[in-house]
């Protein structure tokens, strides 16, 4: 074995060529780089994907041109809506705090659930 000889930080193998090469070819290299990304993007994929569901669910309310809806909170989580996900959080006219799942902004008062669409966020 020379010295300073290296193997493929992606598949092990040892290099052939330069010293200061860390992989093989670009394939290994990318392979290496995207497996390092993954953990980031499986997180910010399960948030998307629970937010997307929060909407749905949200939007699933809405059978009715009425702007606010009031719902069991038991309902919601029967439908797996992720209280612990949500896009941001306002102030309503009145001073409520409110948290948004995109357009719908929501309170929790115990047992149910304030929802109303198209709420003006104050951004
Ligand atoms: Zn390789």
């Amino acid at each position: 074995m020379t010295a300073g000889r290296k193997n493929c930080l992606s598949c092990d193998r040892a290099i052939q060529g330069r010293s200061d090469k860390k992989f093989c070819n670009d394939s290994c290299r990318n392979l290496h780089h995207n497996k390092r990304k993954m953990p980031a993007t499986a997180c910010v994929r399960h948030i998307n994907r629970v937010l997307l569901r929060n909407r749905r669910i949200l939007q699933g309310l809405f059978t009715s041109s009425r702007q606010t809806i009031k719902t069991p909170k038991k309902k919601l989580e029967e439908q797996r809506f992720d209280f612990r996900y949500f896009t941001h959080q306002s102030s309503n006219r009145r001073g409520q705090r409110c948290v948004f799942c995109y357009e719908f902004g929501y309170r929790v008062l115990k047992d149910v659930v304030m929802v109303s669409r198209a709420m003006r966020s104050n951004e």
